[in-house]
């Protein structure tokens, strides 16, 4: 199958990951919530308050440390990057992440090197750049009390910005870049202050089916499977 997309969990490598993370911590992870054929399964879906509880329960802060002690090379993707996928299955689901591991987590998440956009499966470690985005956004609005966070919210583009509907003055809801219909923005300082960089990124939602398809076609295909 290999990467279907750029953020977390849209590869397959990150889905390996969360299930070695799932059986380290002696239950589900990714898929949380329990589904009819979960009783086969050694380690099936709890749902979501059972498995947050589970991993307050000192699991979280037991997988930290172990992966902090292992040695890189046990970890096909990194060691950092096997830190930053826990924490960002424990943010999914609301999971206290004591203060240390969070700094931890801002050191090391700098490590890990962005791959290219078009890589080999055997050659696809490290962030792609949305996912750092993601969880450099995750870093800064994880609320840490409870709640889970939702990776695939639309949040505003604005630089050091990230916040998300839910998150802005009453009455205020994120608006569109009028030209791509994508990049949200919570206001015009944002949308301003972002603009250098998303102009290169900015094509009419026909450009970039044009674009799409062209890709499709292509040999790159070819390589990204
Ligand atoms: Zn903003
Ligand atoms: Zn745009």
């Amino acid at each position: 199958m290999g990467r279907w997309g750029e953020h977390f969990f849209e590869g397959d490598h990150d889905l390996d990951e969360a299930s070695y993370i799932s059986e380290d911590a002696g239950i589900e992870l990714y898929y949380y919530e329990p589904d009819k054929d979960d009783a086969k399964e050694p380690i099936g879906g709890k749902g979501l308050e059972i498995t947050r509880g589970y991993l307050n329960g000192g699991v979280l802060s037991g997988l930290f440390e172990k992966y902090l002690r292992e040695k890189d090379e046990k970890f096909f993707l990194g060691k950092e990057l096997r830190l930053v996928l826990t924490a960002a299955l424990a943010m999914r689901i609301g999971a206290t992440i004591e203060p240390k591991y969070m700094d931890m987590l801002r050191t090391n998440y700098k490590k890990i090197r962005v791959a290219a956009k078009y890589s080999l499966p055997i050659c696809d470690t490290g962030f792609r750049g949305p996912m750092k985005e993601q969880f450099e956004t995750a870093l800064t609005h994880y609320k840490n009390d409870g709640t889970p966070y939702d990776f695939f919210a639309d949040r505003c583009k604005g630089p050091g910005c990230g916040k998300a509907n839910g998150e802005l003055k009453e009455g205020t809801l994120l608006r569109k870049c009028g030209k791509c219909k994508d990049a949200s923005y919570c206001s015009k300082e944002c949308q301003k202050a972002h603009w250098a960089k998303h102009k290169k990124l900015c094509q009419t939602p026909e450009q970039r089916e044009a674009e799409e398809d062209a890709r499709w076609t292509g040999s790159i295909r070819m390589l990204n499977v």
